[in-house]
């Protein structure tokens, strides 16, 4: 996959999901639910679930991309968020304050990625 078909903003997740290449999906996820802290603690699980995917129009994409960055910044554990949503394959949600259709464009391209072993070299220098 030519690197040119990866946006900036899919290569900045992608470093920093790489972070965690090794882990399991699940340990990440539980520590995630484990954080007092987290943004979400109080926040009913739907609301990372909108009706807005992938192919939704591009301002129902942009909308819900503000929306879920505004809830999920400065979390502590976003970086395990969007991992472990990574590692386990979910399919659908907002993770790591990436939203829904960010998500399942990225998910494409990290099982991609990781089937072709080029997840650390692509995510980065950085892994
Ligand atoms: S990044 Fe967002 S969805 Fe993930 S734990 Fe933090 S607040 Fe919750």
């Amino acid at each position: 996959m030519p690197n040119n078909r990866i946006t900036r903003f899919q290569r900045e997740q992608l470093e920093r999901a790489a972070r965690f290449a090794d882990s399991d999906g699940w340990t990440l996820q539980l520590r995630v639910t484990e954080e007092q802290r987290r943004n979400c603690a109080d926040v009913p699980v739907d609301v990372f679930f909108p009706n807005a995917e992938e192919d939704s129009g591009e301002r129902l994409v942009r909308a819900e991309r503000e929306r879920i960055a505004e809830q999920c910044r400065g979390c502590p554990v976003a970086d395990e968020c969007l991992a472990g949503a990574l590692l386990r394959g979910e399919r659908y949600g907002g993770w790591g304050g990436v939203s829904q259709p960010d998500f399942q464009r990225l998910s494409r391209l990290f099982r991609k990625l990781r089937q072709r072993g080029r997840l650390t070299e692509i995510g980065g220098e950085a892994a």
